[in-house]
């Protein structure tokens, strides 16, 4: 099906922007791609300038949580190559999501069209170089105007930009919350749903308090087994060569597609990975015994990211000050944005 979109163009010419200096997250597109489900089907597409919306204070989407997002980056080669990385598992996840909260699927096609018409409006957006991206931020919520827990039947899915630079620019360390749950077996902590990162705000001031950058979940049940971070997944690296990230069969964990890319380059490097259950024990052991050499976090927003530290339980392990295959993961993904390596090419969208 081909979609029609409307549009409407800004009334004043984009900003200049200062790449190397660059907020995560605060400088917006001056475009903004939305889509309308109602009466049963996908109607009313458009792209108009980027504003604040007027929405009736019923809203569903406000009072019951029928609330998501996917967040992903495009880049630009210094060949001028334009493109989105990953995006049709991003598009897949985002409906993964969409179904867990009785919410109708975004269509493919749909999609890709408006995120397509968004980038061309936006090329000035493109950064100069790979260490700058455009994170895409998909949302999607429901609309209804009425007091009541039932399914929505009006949904607005929409789209903004904003150019970015890294996401952390110190050093991170990490809070081992035990006291809070981020998800549980049957919930919704695989799912990009909007709740599940305002339940896991009540950690913050705990992991401030503590030092700390981030909080490292564990599972709700027995608050033993090691999940993820409240926006990364996380990785070990053992002694002895072995690459450890927690499996995602308890549906606990976001499937991260940074998680999935890592894998895939340092299976392809020759690193012996494996995806298991790790006790927070089995890591605190390996801190103090040397067994544990590094540990990193993955994620869109911040790509790889070393953790320096981690506090539990009162105490804080200090983690050694080398991450040479959190570097070299790191290098091997920028070669993978550059076309120097190519492991999967539908993981590069051309716009
Ligand atoms: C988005 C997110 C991640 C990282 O996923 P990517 O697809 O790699 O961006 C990890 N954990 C949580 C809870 C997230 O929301």
């Amino acid at each position: 099906m081909s979609w029609l979109i409307s549009y409407e163009a800004p009334a004043t010419p984009p900003p200049a922007l200062d790449w190397e200096r660059l907020p995560f997250g605060r400088v917006f597109s001056q475009h903004i791609a939305l889509a309308y489900f109602q009466n049963g089907k996908w109607d009313e597409a458009r792209i108009q300038p980027f504003q604040d919306f007027r929405l009736h204070p019923a809203i569903h989407g406000l009072h019951y949580g029928q609330a998501l997002f996917e967040g992903m980056k495009a880049y630009q080669r210094p060949d001028g190559t334009r493109f989105v990385f990953r995006f049709k598992d991003h598009a897949r996840r985002l409906n993964l999501s969409a179904t867990r909260l009785s919410m109708p699927p975004v269509p493919l096609d749909l999609f890709e069209a408006l995120l397509r018409e968004l980038l061309l409006k936006e090329t000035h957006l493109f950064p100069p170089t790979l260490r700058q991206a455009i994170y895409i931020r998909p949302f999607y919520f429901a609309t209804d105007p009425y007091v009541g827990v039932r399914v929505s039947e009006s949904y607005l899915f929409a789209i903004f930009l904003s150019p970015v630079g890294p996401y952390y620019t110190q050093p991170v360390a990490a809070y081992v919350e035990t006291e809070y749950s981020r998800a549980a077996p049957g919930g919704t902590g695989h799912i990009k749903m909007a709740g599940n990162y305002a339940a896991a705000l009540i950690s913050n001031p705990k992991a401030q308090a503590a030092q700390c950058q981030v909080t490292l979940w564990l599972d709700a049940c027995e608050k033993r087994w090691v999940e993820e971070f409240s926006t990364m997944n996380v990785f070990f690296v053992w002694k002895d060569g072995r690459i450890t990230t927690p499996a995602l069969t308890r549906g606990t964990i976001l499937a991260g597609i940074t998680r999935d890319t890592i894998l895939a380059l340092l299976r392809a490097a020759g690193h012996p990975t494996e995806e298991r259950d790790i006790s927070i024990h089995e890591v605190i052991e390996g801190i103090t015994s040397g067994h544990l050499t590094e540990v990193f976090g993955t994620g869109t927003a911040a790509t790889i990211i070393p953790i320096i530290a981690l506090h539990y339980q009162g105490k804080r392990y200090e983690l050694p000050s080398t991450h040479p295959i959190a570097e070299k993961a790191r290098t091997a993904y920028y070669e993978l944005l550059s076309g120097n390596l190519n492991l999967n090419p539908d993981w590069i969208w051309k716009i």
